[in-house]
């Protein structure tokens, strides 16, 4: 069995700009992967790729 130890750290929700939003459950923040990288596809402005969050893998509920 491989276990994949994912390291999440906390960043500003790109979406509201910290403002809170239902992205980041009004905290104004999001856990993402570690270390965080904006976006690709929407450079931290917040797509379909990213949930809007603006960032790369950000935690889901599923991780
Ligand atoms: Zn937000
Ligand atoms: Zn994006």
């Amino acid at each position: 069995m491989t276990e994949e130890k994912i390291t999440w750290e906390p960043a500003p929700c790109g979406h509201c700009e910290g403002y809170g939003c239902s992205y980041c459950s009004r905290t104004g923040t999001v856990e993402v992967k570690a270390p965080k990288t904006p976006c690709r596809h929407c450079e931290g402005v917040g797509c379909f790729y990213c949930g809007f969050t603006g960032w790369t893998h950000p935690k889901t509920k599923y991780d």
